[in-house]
């Protein structure tokens, strides 16, 4: 079998795309045809060699399409069902068990080695060369690709795939941690730095939650302005002075009761910290490179304010992202809007274009379900 995959051959270098061999899949995997993909700040992390995963690498973890042919012993699935690929997880350590998939003890393995779930197979060959894929096992940038039947979930036939691969990561992450962290109450005060997929996705759980007032702060206009038709009461420039009294005083003076940081960097940290109110909660999903240090003023954290993080949302795929494309259908998560499509083969604009924050969320056309 054949697949059209974009394809990293170093580190920091431009995606091209080439023809591999696919492997056949496993007792518990899955063989899909990938209809689209999105494409996230991690891919980006991982062109420019910050994962373990050597290359040439097939990269993508918001996978979408139509699955081809089942393991041996799947039986959640079967061939022709619409399925989105989501974050991998082992299903038999002690944060699986224990319903925290997102703290997977397997999942540095299982995201970024290279490797499928047995550790020592690729999914990907050119002649005798390996190529190293797997990543998220999914490695959504290839028209076709081997998944864990674990992390790939079945969607209704009606929704658009190329919608849905917004789905597995960005939406997944915002609207989870807003659903599964936050937890804001109805007149909560709710403050998104960053207003990218994730940010926004969070923007929108906030809204659907009853928060008020949704404060917005990113460096770009135009996000701010997306942000406040999406349902921001308000908006600030990060870039102005006193962004941290400006938010503060437009969450009622004391500071928010929520504030989701997913821009990713130091300084939105700090501030995010700075504009809850005591017991408020400020939680991380921003995706830092290794090495990246924050400074806090310690008597904030002394005042009963909560910082936390997240990883995926502390969402359990199987069930959670269901849940998320329901609320999608009833018109109450219009993710269509972050939406911007490419061509498979234009994946290195796609990646431009997401860097200069022109294009929030940025979708490959992979092939046709
Ligand atoms: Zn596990
Ligand atoms: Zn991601």
């Amino acid at each position: 079998m054949q697949a059209r995959a974009a394809v990293m051959s170093e580190p920091h270098g431009r995606w091209t795309i080439e023809t591999l061999e696919v492997a056949e899949p496993g007792p518990q995997e899955v063989l899909v045809r990938v209809v689209a993909s999105g494409i996230c700040q991690t891919d980006v992390h991982a062109r420019d060699g910050f994962f373990p995963i050597p290359c040439p690498a097939v990269y993508g973890h918001e996978g979408a399409g139509v699955v081809e042919r089942v393991g041996s012993v799947v039986t959640t699935l079967q061939p022709g069902d619409h399925v989105i690929m989501a974050n991998p997880s082992c299903g038999a350590c002690p944060e699986c068990l224990a319903g925290f998939e997102t703290y997977c003890s397997q999942a540095p393995k299982l995201k970024q080695s290279g490797y499928r779930a047995d550790g020592t197979s690729l999914s990907f060959s050119r002649g005798q060369e390996p190529i190293y894929g797997s990543f998220f096992q999914q490695s959504s940038f290839a028209s076709l690709t081997l998944a864990m039947a674990r992390n790939t979930i079945r969607v209704p036939d009606e929704v658009p795939l190329d919608i849905l691969a917004a789905f597995p990561c960005g939406v997944n992450t915002g609207a989870g941690a807003v659903m599964h962290v936050l937890k804001p109450h109805p007149g909560d005060s709710y403050v998104a730095f960053g207003t990218g997929t994730v940010g926004c996705a969070g923007l929108l759980a906030a809204k659907l939650a009853g928060c008020d007032p949704i404060i917005a702060v990113d460096v770009f206009d135009e996000r701010l302005a997306l942000a406040r038709s999406l349902g921001a009461t308000h908006t600030v420039n990060a870039k102005e002075p006193q962004v941290v009294n400006e938010v503060r005083r437009l969450a009622g003076g004391r500071g928010a009761q929520c504030c989701l940081e997913a821009a990713g960097v130091p300084e939105a940290l700090r501030a995010a910290v700075e504009v809850i109110a005591p017991r408020g909660t400020a939680c991380l999903v921003g995706s830092a490179r290794a090495g990246v240090e924050v400074h806090l003023e310690m008597r904030t954290i002394q005042q009963g304010r909560i910082v936390r993080g997240c990883v995926q949302g502390d969402s359990e795929v199987q069930t959670f992202l269901p849940r998320l494309i329901d609320i999608y259908r009833a018109g109450q998560l219009p993710i269509e809007r972050l939406v911007r499509h490419y061509p498979h083969a234009a994946i290195n604009d796609a990646v431009a274009d997401m860097l200069a924050g022109t294009t929030i969320k940025a979708v490959l056309r992979i092939g046709t379900a």
